[in-house]
């Protein structure tokens, strides 16, 4: 089991976006930029481009959602996304809110981010979410 699919399985607890049948959003706990999402299907598969088209499609289709909510919460120009998937072996859409290049840099992390201000963000997007 992936520390993705205990997150989805409420066994290690996280800063939850949204879910639906097949697809799940939450903060990352290392984030490069206030807001970065990571969005997971709750089938485990290692890498994005191994899915089936309608699950691929799907998931990209939730993404949308997530970073329009992304977009009205979290104060940025766009919402950049990236597929990296070297360190944890479930696929995974990293959604980050970005004005500059430099705000999705992955070697440059924000460090030590407080838990109110992470769930004060989570709490925000997922209001965005409920009134889209
Ligand atoms: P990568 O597999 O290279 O795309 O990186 C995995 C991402 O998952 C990193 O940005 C981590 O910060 C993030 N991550 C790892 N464990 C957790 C967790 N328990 N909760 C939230 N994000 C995580």
């Amino acid at each position: 089991m992936t520390i993705f699919s205990k997150i989805i399985a409420g066994e290690i607890p996280c800063y939850k976006i949204a879910e639906d049948e097949n697809y799940f959003a939450f903060l990352d706990i290392n984030p490069v930029n206030w807001g970065h999402t990571l969005v997971v299907p709750k089938k485990e598969t290692d890498y994005l481009f191994d899915l089936g088209d309608s699950e691929l499609a799907g998931m990209v289709v939730f993404a949308k959602k997530v970073a329009k909510a992304l977009k009205a919460a979290v104060p940025c120009r766009k919402v950049g996304v990236a597929v990296l998937g070297l360190e944890v072996p479930h696929a995974h859409i990293h959604l980050v809110p970005i004005t500059n290049e430099g705000d999705m840099d992955f070697k440059n992390k924000i460090s030590n981010p407080s838990p109110e201000r992470m769930e004060s963000i989570a709490e925000s997007v997922r209001k965005a979410l409920s009134e889209a």
